[in-house]
């Protein structure tokens, strides 16, 4: 699915695979310009860059931690003086652990929470201040189907994006004077190095509990995000898109 981003440049954080990767490169399939972010994977992400000028687009992959906040406006700086300006921001980075709330440490809390969260409001808040001068942006954030439904292996990764759901809605209300259009998008299951199986068979019952009977791609979330930043999209802000075969309709 192709949209009309021409001349539209866009920071996309985790990019370096999974599903940064393909909303990369479906928002460079529609022309914007993708400067990614990596903490790890270097060679994946100059990889995504390869793939990226290989269609025929315009990529930057740029180390930055999300969770902090130094990392976080070097990078606004490098991206405003090389590319002048920031139109689509996609807070796609986060990490996730399988624990049980009695074996959390806080030190596990606190680094789920740091990157999902924390990172989401740091970049908001870090590339919003050009997005409002110029009186237009989008922003998009990678949610979870974890916030609707639960999870009973890991409260502090569904707790971090019920929080970005909220976030979301009320960065919505607080920006749509300013031409900035906020979303989120939530997905539910998707192959990435993320998910892990223990074998076929647990991917298989896995399949068999989503309505359209698949694992979603990265490309399912890429071309949801890729609508959202269209103009297509304009009259469209403050909601959650849930991409997850089926999988639950909230
Ligand atoms: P992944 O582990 O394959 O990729 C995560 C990316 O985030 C990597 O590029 C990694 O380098 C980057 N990253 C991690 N910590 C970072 C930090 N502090 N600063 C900057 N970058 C950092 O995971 P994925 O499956 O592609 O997940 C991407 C997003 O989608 C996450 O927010 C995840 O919670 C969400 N999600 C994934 C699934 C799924 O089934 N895969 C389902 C629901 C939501």
């Amino acid at each position: 699915m192709q949209y009309d981003l021409k001349d539209k440049v866009a920071v996309v954080t985790g990019a370096s695979r999974g599903i940064g990767r393909g909303i990369a490169l479906e928002l460079a399939k529609s022309g914007a310009s993708v400067i990614g972010t990596f903490i790890t994977h270097n060679e994946a992400a100059n990889g995504v860059k390869g793939e990226i000028e290989a269609l025929g687009g315009e990529a930057d992959m740029m180390l930055a931690d999300v969770s902090l906040e130094q990392d976080v406006k070097n990078l606004r700086d490098r991206v405003i003086d090389s590319y002048g300006s920031v139109h689509f921001v996609v807070n796609n980075a986060g990490i996730h652990q399988h624990l049980k709330s009695w074996e959390l440490t806080l030190e596990d809390w606190n680094r789920i929470i740091s990157t999902n969260l924390t990172g989401t409001f740091l970049m908001s808040k870090a590339f919003t201040v050009d997005m409002k001068m110029r009186k237009y942006g989008r922003i998009v954030n990678i949610s979870s189907c974890a916030s609707y439904t639960g999870t009973d292996h890991e409260v502090h990764y569904a707790a971090s994006k019920g929080g970005i759901n909220s976030f979301t809605k009320s960065l919505a209300l607080e920006l749509s004077p300013f031409g900035i259009n906020v979303n989120a998008v939530s997905p539910g299951f998707i192959d990435t190095d993320m998910l892990v199986w223990d074998s076929d068979e647990q991917r298989a019952d896995t399949e068999a509990t989503i309505p359209l009977q698949r694992i979603g791609e990265p490309a399912d979330i890429g071309h949801m995000v890729a609508f959202l930043c269209s103009p297509g999209a304009d009259y469209i802000t403050g909601q959650m898109f849930h991409v997850n075969g089926g999988l639950v309709m909230p």
